[in-house]
């Protein structure tokens, strides 16, 4: 891609292990499930596979074990393009996630365990501190400890790196935080909890979106689903609709998609109205689609949706 600045995004690989069955075992209880499927997942990883299939110049930091699931993650990031600084942590494991699926909703329970990655320190992100300051555009989420994401986001603003925070999953985050990031991506959700508002129309997210401002956030954007984005600065208020590119399979991995093209966007210098519109189409993509990683689509398919 011409003109584009280098992506480096922080965060954690898991393989997603998905089980689906009639219903939940109960405490002791063994019972039949009617499908597995095994996969690529993690936030972050997600993330740069997203921008990788993109064709931007990324480079992922993580921690992963010495097992068969970083065989695995290494492979996808290759598939990608994605360039990896792994930290290799063989006293630990790497990330997996169980997702229990009820058959007859669709609905899901998950458990997460980073492994590996629940390590990543601050000492972590020193020893990368030259990646992140040659990026131009670095880009982390909270599945990983706090203080790696907030050192990271540090080191960013130092060398004038634009930063992008999607606060995923929700928690409760030092003020510093808002003020490092020029861009904070929540879903309603997450924009919810870290406002203590209800997050459920565009114009609640306008409110909060006003409320993050006020914490020292440049730019929020607020993914709100169907519903498309809102793109919310000082002064400068825009509601994207979502980008439709056919039937709906699994919206799961969306904000991931939307995120990894966001990024992508930005490293090749769009302004943020094009880049949200630019994140909303890979996204749009990604859901009609199954599967997280693999629904990812390629620059050639966002630029043909958008033409
Ligand atoms: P997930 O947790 O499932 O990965 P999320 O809750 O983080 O997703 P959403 O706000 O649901 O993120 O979706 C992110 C983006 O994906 C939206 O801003 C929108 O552009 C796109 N999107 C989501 N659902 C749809 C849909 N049904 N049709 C088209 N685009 C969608």
């Amino acid at each position: 891609m011409p003109d584009q600045k280098p992506v480096v995004i922080l965060g954690v690989f898991v393989a997603d292990t998905a089980y689906r069955a009639a219903r939940a075992p109960r405490m002791g209880e063994t019972i039949l499930g009617s499908d597995f499927k095994l996969g690529p997942g993690g936030k972050g990883s997600n993330q740069a596979v997203a921008a990788g299939r993109l064709g931007a110049d990324v480079t992922f930091v993580t921690r992963l074990g010495r097992d068969p699931f970083a065989d695995m993650a290494r492979a996808t990031w290759k598939d990608a393009g994605v360039k990896a600084a792994v930290i290799e942590t063989p006293e630990s494991y790497t990330g997996a996630a169980y997702i229990f699926i009820e058959e007859t909703t669709g609905n899901n329970a998950i458990i997460v365990c980073p492994g590996a990655a629940s390590m990543i320190s601050p000492e972590d992100i020193d020893a990368n501190a030259a990646l992140i300051r040659s990026a131009g555009v670095f880009v982390t989420q909270l599945e990983q400890p706090v203080a790696a994401a907030q050192h990271a986001l540090e080191i960013a603003r130092q060398a004038g790196v634009t930063t992008i925070l999607n606060p995923a999953p929700a928690a409760t985050l030092p003020d510093r935080m808002f003020a490092l990031s020029d861009y904070v991506t929540p879903n309603e959700t997450e924009a919810g909890e870290l406002t203590g508002m209800a997050v459920e129309t565009v114009d609640d997210a306008r409110r909060a979106a006003d409320r993050l401002l006020a914490m020292g956030v440049g730019t929020v954007i607020v993914t709100l689903g169907e519903k498309g984005a809102l793109l919310h600065a000082k002064g400068a208020s825009e509601h994207v609709p979502a980008v439709s590119a056919g039937p709906v399979v699994e919206t799961t991995g969306a904000g991931d998609a939307f995120n990894g093209g966001l990024a992508a966007a930005l490293s090749r210098g769009f302004a943020p109205p094009e880049a949200v519109r630019f994140a909303c189409a890979v996204a749009g993509i990604s859901v009609t689609r199954p599967g997280t990683a693999p629904s990812m689509p390629s620059l050639a398919e966002v630029e043909a949706l958008l033409r």
